[in-house]
């Protein structure tokens, strides 16, 4: 195997392997017996709606915006998965991670298929007036592509709470005489959405990152209570793993956004932090820190460190140098395989994004199934029922690992070009349900 190339292979090479497509060969290299006609289907998107609109600027000038929406499976149930919008954005990324949203809702356990798109643009240089119109449009152009029993978005890179309250004023102006709340979730709780759905993924990461550790399963680790911790992305997932490791007596170290980190090594004042990042837009500068690029802050020496910000972060080039004892993908896709590979044999144990970031879509499902009974659930019993799902999944994925490992322990040294890892045994519980309805649903006609 073409290791540079492989690793070349991102999302802007569209004849290239993505990192889900060879997670994918990764899983499928230990369950050789798997029925191939079943899994070949998942290798393609159900569908792809792409699109082009104009919208009006408050320039006056009208620009055309391009979007997309991949809805990669319905095995399971609607599609899932969230919007985006970034200037990378494009159709081979937004069938990447709806591919992982598949993998992700199968391990999870919960009722959907795998979705992503969004709208190729930088938000940072548009204005709340223009989002909201690019929102309007781009929903609208979509039409029935999403609805509460079809694709269901949500929020994800610079797309927020308002955003999800655009798309739904959006879908129910076009469908009124309906409950349609449970087309798109992450909403305002005032507008059905879920309490505890903002903190869900940081805060269901912290849960799983939690259980992980108290199994033995990180050397030199034995709590997330006193460890240190490195964050890269202070978003809606970075800042609430700030905060909820902080509750569980760890130690935030360094954190960073799309501008550079700090670093404080007797610990971060997160209060200070968000009130630095809120007045100055940027956390370089906050006193008595150290000022640090994103790449060394994925270098910093810690005791666990959380991507939460953009894929292909820890890779060939830099793997090397990681110091961390546990790696907690909270972004989706940022360790390529060959970043894998190489944090497998310098011991670096890895929670997995369909694992590790599953929180998000869990508590999607919790809203859905609230706007669909018309309920409002009170925050202990979604953050319960969270907790539940989270470390069912650590403690599947765990046995599943082990059961792998044995099964592979009669054999000679293998030929696998990479690790058996946990990543690898997660995808193989989430392959295996996958496989397993499609044959008790049997392929139309
Ligand atoms: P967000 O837009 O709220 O935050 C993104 C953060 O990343 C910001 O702090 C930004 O400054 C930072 N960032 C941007 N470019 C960067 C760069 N080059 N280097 C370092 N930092 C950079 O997004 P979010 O909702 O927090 O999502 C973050 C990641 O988590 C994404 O990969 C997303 O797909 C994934 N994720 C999000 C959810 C969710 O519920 N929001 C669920 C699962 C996975």
């Amino acid at each position: 195997m073409e290791q540079s190339k492989l690793e070349q292979g991102s999302a802007k090479d569209s004849s290239a392997p993505t990192m889900t497509d060879i997670n994918l060969d990764r899983a499928l290299s230990r369950i050789p017996h798997v029925h191939k006609g079943f899994i070949d289907v998942l290798r393609y998107p159900k569908r792809v709606v792409s699109v082009a609109f104009p919208v009006e600027m408050d320039s006056g000038h009208v620009q055309v915006f391009k979007g997309c929406r991949v809805l990669h499976s319905r095995i399971l149930g609607p599609g899932k998965g969230g919007i985006r919008y970034h200037p990378d954005l494009d159709l081979h990324e937004a069938s990447a991670l709806a591919t992982l949203m598949t993998w992700k809702c199968a391990l999870i356990d919960v009722p959907f298929g795998g979705a992503k798109g969004g709208v190729t643009c930088n938000p940072k240089s548009l204005s709340a007036a223009e989002l909201r119109r690019i929102t309007r449009r781009f929903i609208s152009e979509l039409g029935d592509n999403i609805g509460p029993y079809i694709d269901i978005p949500s929020p994800d890179l610079y797309t927020d709470e308002q955003t999800m309250s655009w798309v739904f004023d959006t879908y129910d102006v076009m469908h009124s005489g309906n409950n349609n709340r449970a087309v798109v979730t992450g909403k305002p709780v005032s507008l059905g959405g879920s309490v505890g759905r903002r903190e869900a993924t940081g805060r269901g990461l912290c849960y799983a990152a939690r259980h992980f550790i108290g199994k033995h399963m990180v050397p030199g680790l034995s709590s997330l209570n006193g460890a240190t911790v490195a964050i890269q992305g202070f978003g809606n997932v970075g800042a609430v793993v700030a905060e909820q490791m902080h509750c569980l007596g760890a130690k935030v170290i360094a954190l960073s956004d799309s501008q550079g980190g700090i670093v404080n090594r007797e610990g971060l004042n997160l209060a200070e932090v968000t009130a630095y990042k809120r007045e100055h837009g940027s956390l370089i500068g906050l006193p008595g820190t150290m000022s640090t690029t994103n790449e060394a802050l994925l270098e910093v020496d810690c005791d666990v460190l959380v991507p939460a910000a953009l894929s292909h972060q820890i890779c060939a080039h830099n793997a090397e140098q990681i110091k961390a004892k546990l790696v907690v993908e909270a972004a989706n896709g940022p360790i390529t395989p060959e970043g894998d590979r190489i944090l497998a044999d310098k011991g670096i144990q890895v929670l997995p994004d369909i694992l590790a970031n599953a929180g998000g879509v869990t508590v999607s499902y919790f809203e859905w199934v609230q706007n669909l009974e018309n309920q409002q659930w009170e925050l202990d019993e979604v953050n319960d029922k969270l907790l539940k799902k989270m470390n069912k999944a650590v403690d599947v994925s765990v046995e599943r690992l082990k059961s792998l490992i044995a099964e592979e322990g009669a054999q000679p040294e293998d030929d696998h070009a990479y690790p058996l890892d946990l990543r690898t045994a997660a995808l193989v519980i989430a392959l295996d349900k996958l496989v397993a309805v499609t044959a008790q649903r049997g392929i139309w006609p």
